[in-house]
């Protein structure tokens, strides 16, 4: 695929058209601006853009609005112009709906997803059956931390799909993780596809917790779906997405099993058209949401900032003492403000939980899925537990118990004999054929008695 670089509304340039492809951004921003009409397939024209000057003016949808420059980089956007040169040198006529539509499906149906998800939970696996690509790829120690990307179509859509290193969680203590953060906050992918090993839930959910902070776009591919049913246990797996918000699709990698349905929901997700997906917040308790909503708030000051992550869970980043996060944020009008509060807030809660506050956090995370997986999951090995209790149940009966237990004595000393005496015949034979052989083939002597002696007479 051609690597153009995307172009955004504050790259128009005065009198220019453009037609919106995709808004990123966060919270109050991303409302206000879909709301004021910034959606895929209108149309924008630029009113006045000077050079380093904020705001920047636009018109859309018949009325004048101006943006912050750092609010139009967060949009998307097609040249009208540009196509339009390209396609017919001499075009000058106006649009029509179809041309627009034809334009905007094009380029508009494309697809970022990244794959994230623990070590050695199919990740590869899923993204060679879907890309068709056979390389192996290992993020053993040592090797570079890289990723792997693949484009495939379906129907009007073109999914372009990265194979991110695997990680435990989102900090910042591995360089797989570091890569995985900076790729989600830096390529801002449409959507994530969170890979989860089915017979690991509660490890591998963890990282799911640090999506749902992060506030993005999720499905979760519920992975190795064949071990959890071949251990007998049961997940209702809808009913744990609608309590998470994000839909779950179980699959089988190793066979290719489920990749359908799974690209055609990531499809619906990043149209918008899953009921499951819903931003909800995992709830840490009064003492941190507190804690939570006294940091976001300072953070709120910095629009940019604001923007272009969730508050909410730099707020949380903060609180488990995060550096990448206090880096993110040095140039903050309010850093000082930001960092003070953070501290105050940290030692209040260790003095509090009389915990590190990292740990706190992780405790509240585990606390989440616990009581997710509590509704929602069951160990049951049930059909074999019946099995073994009702035979218990017989072989332990008051009445029948004592002559069950004579009559499997019967049986087996009634098997020892009669089986036995296999073996036993077998070897009285073979002993026998033993000594014809040595007695015809060995010089008389002392040596041959010993050996073929059948009696010992006592020396008296
Ligand atoms: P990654 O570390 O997440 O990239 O995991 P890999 O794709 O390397 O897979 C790890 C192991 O799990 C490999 O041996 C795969 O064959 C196996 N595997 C992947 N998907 C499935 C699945 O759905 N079911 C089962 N039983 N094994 C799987
Ligand atoms: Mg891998």
């Amino acid at each position: 695929m051609e690597n153009t670089k995307n172009l955004h509304l504050s790259d128009l340039q005065n009198g220019e058209t453009g037609i919106i492809l995709k808004v990123f951004g966060y919270g109050a921003f991303r409302k206000r601006i879909t709301e004021m009409g910034f959606v895929k397939g209108k149309i924008v024209r630029v009113i006045k853009n000077a050079p380093l000057q904020d705001p920047v003016e636009y018109k859309i949808m018949g009325y004048n609005v101006s943006l912050r420059r750092s609010e139009a980089a967060l949009i998307e956007v097609i040249s009208v112009n540009e196509t339009h040169k390209a396609e017919h040198p001499v075009f000058e006529g106006t649009l029509t709906e179809d041309r627009l539509k034809t334009t905007v499906g094009e380029k508009g149906n494309l697809i970022n997803i990244a794959l994230v998800g623990n070590p050695n939970c199919g990740k590869t696996t899923l993204f060679n059956y879907a890309s068709g690509s056979h390389e192996k790829v290992g993020n053993y120690g040592g090797v570079t931390v890289d990723a792997k990307e693949a484009t495939i179509k379906q129907n009007d859509y073109t999914l372009k799909i990265v194979d991110l290193p695997g990680t435990y969680s989102i900090t910042e203590y591995t360089p797989e993780e570091l890569f995985v953060r900076t790729h989600i906050s830096e390529n801002m992918p449409d959507v994530v596809i969170n890979v989860i090993d089915a017979s690991n839930l509660e490890r591998n959910l963890f990282l799911t917790t640090q999506l749902i902070d992060m506030n993005i776009k999720v499905v979760i591919a519920l992975n190795m779906f064949d071990e959890l049913e071949q251990q007998g246990k049961k997940l209702n797996y809808t009913e744990l997405g609608k309590m998470m918000g994000i839909p779950v699709v179980p699959t089988i990698a190793v066979r290719g099993k489920g990749l359908t349905e799974l690209i055609h929901k990531t499809i619906e997700v990043y149209e918008d058209k899953d009921p499951t997906v819903r931003h909800i917040h995992i709830n840490y308790g009064n003492a941190i949401e507190d804690s939570i909503g006294l940091i976001q708030k300072e953070i709120r000051k910095n629009i940019d900032i604001a923007n272009r992550f969730s508050t909410r869970y730099l707020a949380i980043k903060l609180l488990e003492n995060d550096k990448t996060t206090l880096k993110l944020l040095r140039g903050c009008v309010n850093f000082e403000a930001i960092s003070q509060r953070s501290q105050t807030e940290i030692r209040k809660l260790e003095k509090e939980y009389g915990e590190k506050s990292e740990t706190i956090i992780t405790d509240a995370k585990y606390g989440f899925i616990a009581g997710a997986l509590r509704e929602t999951y069951t160990e049951q090995t049930l059909k074999k537990d019946t099995k073994n209790r009702n035979i218990d149940h017989f072989l332990t009966h008051k009445i029948w118990g004592f002559p069950i237990f004579i009559f499997f004595m019967w049986l087996m000393f009634q098997t020892t004999f009669t089986i036995g005496s296999f073996p036993m015949n077998w070897i009285d034979a073979g002993v026998g054929l033993l000594g014809n052989f040595i007695s015809n083939s060995m010089p008389d002597g002392s040596l041959r008695d010993l050996i073929v002696g059948s009696s010992f007479s006592p020396i008296y």
